[in-house]
């Protein structure tokens, strides 16, 4: 056996160790607190100037298309003040966006947990995310169809259930050509609800697969394409499925169509699961 002296400086050193660590991990939450809280003061602060530039912007459309009505020649100065304010009033729309998902993140994030978890009618959610979503699907004659029970239900807070649900549906709205169809399916198995949401769209590769739950990350295709996109829709849509005790995967072929699955919980979670079973290959 090990002489008394050397047992008991080895006993000393862990327990040091444990210290340290202990240390370390309330440092980091520290931390992850500090830049958390800062994210979101800064797009707090941010959302009344950004207002301002929307509504300016707006006016200052108004103002070029009149000036430029009934014109008999087209003033080469107020066409390029129209094609500047049309861009301000994209881009102004664009960082109006962004800043409320860095906010909707930033809260996503604050390990609180959910809000009086409830059971979440999915008859209610597809009715509001075909909603939300049915401007820009019809822009591009996109067809949004859903097949499944009625009166399914997850367990959760339904306007999370709902943004994950929509955030999906956006982008397999923005990733995808004129004329194709959406498709939101929903599947029950015992305590698990699978929303599928699939389209016939760009499709993504498989370097690009593993990271497009990363904040900003967007794939090559994607930002050479004007989507308008922030590159944060998929992080809210991991942080609310998390949050849930559930889970997000994909499946997806370049250039032949995506399918994401949200796993939710059917009933409330007896203990919570470090993660829900993966979905099959
Ligand atoms: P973004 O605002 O760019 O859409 P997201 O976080 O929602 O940000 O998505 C991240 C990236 O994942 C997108 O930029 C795009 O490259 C890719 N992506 C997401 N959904 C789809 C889809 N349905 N089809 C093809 N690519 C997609």
């Amino acid at each position: 056996p090990a002489p008394l002296g050397l047992h008991l400086r080895a006993v000393a050193l862990a327990a040091g160790h444990v210290a340290v660590e202990a240390a370390d991990v309330t440092e980091s939450h520290r931390l992850a607190r500090v830049r958390r809280d800062f994210v979101a003061n800064v797009s707090h602060e941010l959302k009344t100037p950004i207002g301002a530039l929307q509504l300016l912007s707006e006016a200052l459309l108004d103002a070029t298309e009149l000036a430029g009505d009934g014109a008999a020649e087209p003033n080469e100065d107020l066409v390029a003040a129209r094609r500047f304010a049309e861009r301000i009033h994209h881009e102004s729309h664009r960082m109006g966006r962004l800043v409320s998902e860095l906010l909707e993140l930033s809260r996503l994030q604050g390990a609180e947990p959910l809000p009086t978890p409830e059971p979440v009618s999915l008859d209610w959610v597809i009715a509001e995310v075909v909603d939300r979503t049915r401007t820009t699907a019809s822009a591009k004659n996109i067809d949004v169809t859903y097949e499944g029970p009625k009166g399914a239900t997850v367990w959760g807070t339904d306007s999370q259930v709902a943004t994950a649900v929509s955030n999906l549906v956006e982008n397999a709205v923005a990733y995808s050509p004129e004329g194709t169809t959406v498709r939101l399916t929903v599947r029950q198995a015992d305590e698990w609800v699978d929303i599928d949401v699939t389209d016939q769209g760009i499709g993504i590769s498989p370097q690009d697969l593993d990271r497009i739950f990363e904040r900003f990350y967007r794939a090559d295709q994607a930002r050479s394409r004007a989507t308008g996109g922030t590159g944060l829709g998929l992080a809210i849509v991991k942080h609310i499925a998390t949050n849930h005790g559930g889970r997000v995967d994909v499946s997806s072929v370049l250039g032949g169509g995506s399918t994401f699955t949200l796993r939710l919980p059917a009933q409330p979670l007896e203990a919570p699961l470090p993660l829900p079973p993966a979905l099959a290959p």
